[in-house]
């Protein structure tokens, strides 16, 4: 196919309003490219020269995009860029310099072959793909030679594209109905293989040559679409939907990854199936080590977590990847712990179809968990009281809530089904003063903090029975020299069981007798089965605690251990909490 008929359909593509008619353009174009060139045919019109989640960049600039054009048409770069201020579009600059050019002792054009598609396609291969020593030059010399060969509309989507605003708003849903027209498949029968294996071209080059859409199979390396889940806001509804038994999961706080493990290496697709690999050389260690397949997809999510201490931290943490680099440092300050949740793909065997009891069964063989790597916390459950109070304490913990699933469901690429049901908050809360707590036990430190305390137990007061609730296990907001202090200070009230006095369902590493008072501030107040302050006070079988708990710094030692805050101040504190509104 000749690149022009290409830029004709562009352009009729851009100028009509109704999508019908843009499936129409494109269905009738396709319908004209030979099946060895259908894949650069889309390829080019959707902006990107490969299915975007191979990550190939092509690494032209506006700059270097001038600069070429400027060698093609002899018109000088100022002249160019002054072009592009007045237009404001590239691809305008390019047509109208083209135009214009007499194309100075450079190819004419019309004076040889109009340009094919398949040359367009494969120059701008060869320009993403330069690179190391003189690949600059090189992308300008190959971007130069394509201006001086094409006709000022062809220019004009050749810049365009090189800079990445092509903008004709194409989605791969219209190309899939073009597509479907085209060819004469079903819709339906396309979309499922694009969940499977979204690469457009691949695709179309499979219908193009008369291939069954049912030889798309899952593949390690290439990432399906992602499962995804209703909401609801009642667990008695939530187990309605799902047949009164569910898998219930934390609904971690972080950023989702699927993981493909492959000859070619481990890599990690976000979400929109960008591959952020990158961003996790880390977690891309720690999968090699803890995941036995040779070949696996794996779900799970990348949580950022407090370097002392190993707790859960919120996902904004996470951001300080985004920034290539920084990821270094960031890997020390802000570590992560995967948490899986799903595997669909083991040595050759594709598990989509297997329910996901199977799956979580097959996953925890499969995986040796580490540090770094775990599996997602579950349990199956089938009374709405106790998905309540696993709910709670996924919350109290520092996740969102819960991801409850049917546990005979299949892996639904791409869909938002009724299998899979988030319950989170409507509202969170915003904890509004600090407190003053007891330090009732201790839990031993690791990494920087091996020999002293990592984290400590923290109780309330309770006047009426004259004993001491626990509220929150606290590792954040202390110094190295706040972690000496703390050691020595505790060192002659360790006893070696639980003091008389205190209530608490957690098992500390080491016990105090309660009389140091420290202040802490957390995000907000929760319900949470893990702590007793407050058991049963607002509903049956949990208590208060104090979620992302920090050490203010402060040693409240003008209080002793009765002076402390009080379980009736704890749950004033919980009841007067501001509320906000959590988005969707
Ligand atoms: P949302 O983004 O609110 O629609 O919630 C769905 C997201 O929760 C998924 O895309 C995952 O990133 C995340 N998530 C956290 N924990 C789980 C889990 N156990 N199962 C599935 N998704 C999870």
């Amino acid at each position: 196919m000749q690149f022009g008929e290409l830029v004709k359909a562009l352009a009729a593509v851009e100028s009509t309003t109704q999508r019908s008619v843009m499936v129409k353009l494109l269905a009738s174009l396709f319908k004209k490219a030979l099946p060895e060139e259908i894949d650069k045919v889309i390829y080019l019109i959707l902006g990107d020269l490969r299915p975007p989640w191979e990550g190939l960049e092509l690494g032209v600039g506006e700059k270097l995009c001038l600069r070429a054009l400027a060698k093609a048409t002899g018109t000088s770069q100022a002249e160019l860029e002054s072009l592009y201020k007045k237009t404001g579009d590239i691809g305008e600059a390019a047509r109208r310099s083209l135009a214009s050019s007499k194309r100075p002792g450079l190819l004419t054009f019309g004076s040889q072959k109009p340009l094919e598609v398949s040359e367009v396609y494969d120059t701008l291969l060869k320009v993403a793909r330069a690179s190391g020593e003189g690949a600059q030059d090189m992308k300008i010399a190959l971007l130069s030679s394509l201006f001086a060969r094409s006709s000022p509309e062809e220019g004009k989507y050749i810049a365009r594209f090189v800079v990445g605003k092509l903008r004709l708003g194409v989605a791969d849903m219209t190309i899939i109905e073009a597509l479907a027209d085209a060819y004469g498949v079903r819709k339906e029968d396309l979309e499922r293989a694009y969940h499977v294996y979204p690469d457009l071209g691949h695709l179309a080059k499979l219908v193009a040559s008369g291939k069954p859409l049912d030889e798309v199979k899952v593949t390690p390396g290439v990432p399906v679409l992602p499962m995804l889940a209703q909401r609801l806001s009642s667990s008695s509804e939530i187990l309605a939907k799902l047949g009164g038994t569910a898998i219930c999961e934390y609904k971690y706080d972080g950023e989702r990854a699927q993981i493909h493990i492959s000859q070619s290496g481990v890599r990690i697709f976000s979400r929109r199936l960008e591959d952020i690999t990158h961003a996790y050389p880390d977690v891309v260690k720690a999968v090699k080590e803890a995941v036995m397949a040779r070949e696996a997809i794996l779900e799970g999510e990348i949580v950022a977590v407090d370097p002392d201490t190993g707790e859960m931290l919120p996902f904004q943490e996470l951001m300080h990847r985004k920034r290539k680099h920084e990821v270094v440092a960031a890997m020390e300050m802000y570590p992560t712990v995967l948490y899986l949740f799903d595997v669909i793909f083991v040595d050759g065997e594709d598990l989509t179809n297997e329910p996901l009891i199977y799956r979580r069964v097959k996953l925890s063989e499969i995986v040796q968990e580490s540090d770094k790597v775990q599996i997602a916390k579950w349990l199956m459950l089938d009374d709405p009281d106790s998905v309540d109070v696993f709910f709670h304490e996924a919350v109290s913990v520092g996740t969102e809530g819960l991801i409850c699933k049917s546990p005979t469901s299949e892996y639904e690429m791409g869909a938002r089904g009724w299998n899979w049901i988030k319950y989170k908050r409507d509202y969170k809360s915003e904890m509004i003063d600090t407190v003053d707590l007891v330090v009732v036990g201790a839990f031993y430190g690791r990494g920087k903090r091996a020999g002293l305390y990592g984290a400590f137990l923290l109780a309330a007061y309770d006047p009426s029975s004259d004993m001491f609730y626990t509220v929150c296990k606290v590792g954040s907001g202390f110094t190295d020299a706040d972690l000496k202090k703390m050691y020595e200070i505790l060192q002659p009230l360790k006893i070696p069981h639980r003091h008389p006095r205190v209530s608490s369902k957690m098992e500390a590493d080491v016990w105090f007798v309660p009389q140091v008072v420290i202040e802490v501030i957390g995000a907000e107040i929760t319900l949470s089965p893990l702590h007793t302050c407050c058991l049963g006070a607002v509903r049956p079988g949990v208590g208060l605690a104090v979620r992302f708990p920090r050490f203010t710094g402060r040693y409240r030692t003008d209080k002793g251990p009765e002076q402390a805050t009080t379980v009736a101040e704890m749950l004033e504190l919980y009841k007067r909490q501001k509320k906000v509104a959590q988005p969707e």
